[in-house]
Parts: C-alpha cells; sequence; structure tokens
C-alpha cells in the first residue's frame, strides 16, 4: 500500500520557515507603495536569505542552479508563496520569468544559456511570453497569424500581439510565431527570442485591466499590446528546432498550472482566514456572524473546496513527477478550472461577510478577488480545460445503441447466465 498524504519531515521544515518568513518579511511589504529600485533594495537581502536556505530558483534543475525538488515539492512551495503576490520575486520563480527559463532551458544552445538564461536567472534581465493575440482566439493557437520567414541567416516577424505580460519591463520577448504556413500549426509554430530594443519592436501600451485600471507604462505586472514589424534577428535565436513550438508551449505550461493552482490555494487561504476572523468578531442580531448557519455553510464549503482543489493538485503534480506531462494531461486541465473557481468563490465569500469593508480598499480583499477573476482566463479559459478534460474522458467509453445498464436487458443476460440453477430452484419448489 503507497497511498500517502505526508510530507517527509525534513522538507516540512523548510515550508516552516517559508511560511514565517513570508509572513514576517514579506507581508509588510504589501503595505508600502514602492518604486521599482526601493522595492529592489528591501527585497535583495531577502533574496540572499532566500539563496542561503538553498531554496532559490527552486523550479530548475540543479545544473541551473535550482533544487530540482519536482512537481510535488515545488507545489507545496507555491502554496506559500502563492500568499503574497511578492513572494514569488523573492524566492525566484516569479512567472513569467520563471516559465520563460525553463522553456529556454529545454532548448537552449551554450550561446542562448550564456546571454539569456543565466542572466534571466541571476535576475539581471527580465523576460514576457508573447503569443496571445487581439485578432485570433487565444483558445485556439492554431489561429495564430503572426509570421516568421527566416531571410537568410535572420528571422523576418510581423505580428499584432497583446497581453504580454511585463512586455514592457522585459528585456526580451519570447515569441511565438508561425515559422511554416503549409504544415499543420502543431508542426508550423516556433517560439523565437526577441530583445525588445530591435528595431520594428513597438510596445503601443500597457493593456488597462480590471486588476489594474489605471496603467502607467512600463511597470512590472502589465500586459502590454505590441507590433511587430519587419523584426530582424539571427536565426540562433530560435528555441529548440523550428517548428517545435508547440511541443514547448506544452512543456512550459504544464507545470506552470500546477504552481498557479498553488498559489491560488495560498491566496485562498489567506482570504478564509479573513472570512473565519471576521465570523468570530462581528456581532449582529443577537450573535456574531459564526453562529449563523450560513456562514457556517461559506466556512465549511469553502474548507471542502479548498481541500479538494489542493488534493487534485498536489496529485495532478504527482503524476506529473511519476509519469510526466503528457500522462497528467486531465489532472492539468481540471485542477486548473476547478482551482480557479475556488479562489474566486472563496473571496468572494469572504468580502461578503465584511460587508463595504471588504469592498472598501482598507483591505485586500477587493484587489485579490479582481486578480482571482482573470485565473478563470490565462492559461486557457475555464471551458477549454473542460472541454480537453471531457474529450479524454469520453474516450474511455464507447456508444451503445441501448445504454449497457437498461435493466430489462441485464434481466435477460442474467437469467440465461443462471438457467441451470434457476431451473434447479423452480424444480424444487
Ligand atoms: C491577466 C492575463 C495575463 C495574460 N498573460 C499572457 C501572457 O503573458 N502571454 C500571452 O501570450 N497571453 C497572455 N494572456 C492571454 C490569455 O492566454 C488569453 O486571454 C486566453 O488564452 C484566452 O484567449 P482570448 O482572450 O483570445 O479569448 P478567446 O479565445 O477569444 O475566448 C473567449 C471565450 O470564448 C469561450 N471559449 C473559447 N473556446 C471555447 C470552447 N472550446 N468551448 C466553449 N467556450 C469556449 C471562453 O469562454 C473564452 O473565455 C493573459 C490573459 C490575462 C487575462
Amino acid at each position: 500500500m503507497a497511498w500517502d498524504f505526508s510530507t517527509d519531515p525534513e522538507f516540512e521544515e523548510k515550508l516552516e520557515w517559508m511560511r514565517t518568513f513570508v509572513r514576517e518579511e514579506i507581508y509588510p511589504l504589501e503595505t508600502l507603495d514602492l518604486d521599482e529600485a526601493t522595492f529592489r533594495r528591501l527585497t535583495d537581502p531577502l533574496r540572499e536569505e532566500v539563496k542561503k536556505q538553498g531554496l532559490w530558483a527552486a523550479h530548475l534543475d540543479p545544473e541551473l542552479g535550482g533544487q530540482g525538488f519536482g512537481q510535488v515539492k515545488l507545489g507545496l512551495m507555491h502554496e506559500i508563496l502563492g500568499s503574497s503576490i511578492f513572494a514569488p520575486t523573492v524566492f525566484g520563480n516569479q512567472a513569467p520569468d520563471s516559465g520563460n527559463a525553463e522553456l529556454i532551458a529545454i532548448g537552449a544552445t551554450d550561446e542562448q544559456k550564456e546571454q539569456w538564461l543565466w542572466p534571466l536567472l541571476e535576475g539581471k534581465l527580465r523576460s514576457a511570453f508573447s503569443m496571445t493575440e487581439p485578432e485570433t482566439a487565444g483558445s485556439d493557437p492554431t489561429l495564430l497569424k503572426t509570421r516568421a520567414v527566416r531571410d537568410g541567416d535572420e528571422w523576418v516577424i510581423n505580428g499584432h500581439k497583446w497581453f504580454t505580460s511585463n512586455g514592457s519591463s522585459a528585456d526580451f520577448l519570447v515569441l511565438m510565431a508561425i515559422t511554416n504556413p503549409d504544415v499543420h500549426p502543431y508542426q508550423g509554430a516556433s517560439m523565437i527570442i526577441v530583445p525588445v530594443d530591435t528595431p520594428g519592436v513597438d510596445i503601443v501600451r500597457d493593456v488597462p485591466t480590471m486588476a489594474e485600471p489605471d496603467t502607467e507604462f512600463g511597470r512590472y505586472g502589465n500586459h502590454s499590446e505590441i507590433y511587430y514589424r519587419d523584426v530582424r534577428v539571427p536565426c540562433e535565436n530560435l528555441i529548440g528546432n523550428e517548428g517545435d513550438g508547440f511541443v514547448l508551449a506544452q512543456k512550459r505550461l504544464g507545470p506552470g498550472r500546477i504552481h498557479h493552482c498553488m498559489r491560488w490555494l495560498g491566496q485562498s487561504k489567506r482570504a478564509f482566514d479573513m472570512l473565519c476572523e471576521r465570523a468570530l468578531s462581528r456581532y449582529a442580531f443577537g450573535t456574531t456572524l459564526a453562529e449563523k448557519q450560513t456562514v457556517q455553510n461559506w466556512i465549511a464549503d469553502s474548507a471542502a473546496e479548498m481541500q479538494a482543489a489542493r488534493l487534485l493538485t498536489l496529485h495532478a503534480a504527482w503524476k506529473m513527477d511519476q509519469e510526466g506531462s503528457s500522462k497528467a494531461r486531465v489532472e492539468i486541465a481540471m485542477i486548473k478550472y476547478f482551482g480557479a473557481t475556488v479562489l474566486y468563490n472563496v473571496i468572494d465569500r469572504a468580502i461578503q461577510i465584511h460587508g463595504a469593508l471588504g469592498y472598501s480598499t482598507d483591505l485586500p480583499l477587493e484587489a485579490m478577488y479582481r486578480h482571482a477573476r482573470a485565473a478563470r482566463l490565462y492559461d486557457g479559459a475555464d471551458e477549454v480545460h473542460r472541454v480537453t478534460v471531457a474529450r479524454q474522458i469520453l474516450k474511455r467509453y464507447e456508444p451503445h445503441d441501448m445504454p449497457s445498464e437498461h435493466i430489462p436487458t441485464r434481466r435477460e443476460a442474467a437469467k440465461q447466465k443462471f438457467a441451470a440453477l434457476l431451473d434447479e430452484a423452480t424444480a424444487n419448489l
């Protein structure tokens, strides 16, 4: 019997250190309005501390300066990091740099590692992932229009992208483009590194969003709209092989989704703690809110939903560690929409119990809520992941003219199966 839901004690100690460190050293930063340089000054010593603990860039293999922990351990770490938006940066695994580093690492030449990967890991360079286009459905990347055409020893790129997170604060973009329109897009798309200062890269704006309606151009975390007009980059900026775009995207997105889901649980837990604290503190109609059955339902449902999301996610992580990303496809798709909905519901209940205070910016809940809404869209909308799950599950079934559980049909079959014994029973009457 190999079912085991425990964390090994040595790793649990690291997690405990992380919980205290994130709560005591990182939470306080959230309340300050810091510019980039001051944030860096305040967080640099924290990064050093994380490195000393051997927890820096833990998503990467040891030869890339990481810990090679595997997805289950990483998932447990991300659950803690997700509780504060600043924590991933202090631990060297903030999106999209972490995913891009993994991507470059998969197919990187020595030159690419030297030029892009090492500086990215050291935090000297920043990156963004540029795939979604305003004119085509991001849910169906086989429709991508952005083209990269080989001309001598250069790629010439033309296209229009948006929602490139951190595009305006990045040093380089990991671009997904069609390099061969004559084959199926699954074989005809490629990923190419494009430095932002290449002529023809035009970052026209940072798109205002529900989470950040007042964008300040170039701020970390913004989502950029970018035109690529006759952009020329050397052929060696191709990541992996020509036509690898979709394979690379899948490799990047699998672990990324585990980390997202576990970070959402960290956020959910923070909202849940606020929900419970308020339930015990607020008094109305003769009792505390904690004594109202509706509020008890919110607490019980939230706890069950978070536990379900946690187990689903850790199981998906375990399956990835055991059998690889492609075998865990259904599990990964399932946690994406399930986890996003849990996050959204728990924050919503936490806002509700706080009444007007929950709606105000005096609490972090309204901002958490606005950010949480995006979770149901990025990295694939809920509906797309549901399609994946349903399609894969349906492969395990066959159509039947008569339902296979049809009782009269089964009764006839049972009579035939047991005919001899049934005859004997009738004869003995
Ligand atoms: C905060 C945020 C950050 C992002 N960061 C990045 C980034 O860094 N890089 C990047 O390239 N992109 C990024 N994106 C874009 C994101 O990946 C896309 O928004 C997403 O893939 C959906 O594509 P779309 O917006 O074009 O919506 P569409 O593809 O047009 O889909 C719209 C809606 O149609 C419905 N739909 C689609 N397909 C189906 C289906 N099969 N069945 C039923 N309904 C369906 C869904 O309800 C979906 O929400 C980001 C988005 C957000 C919100």
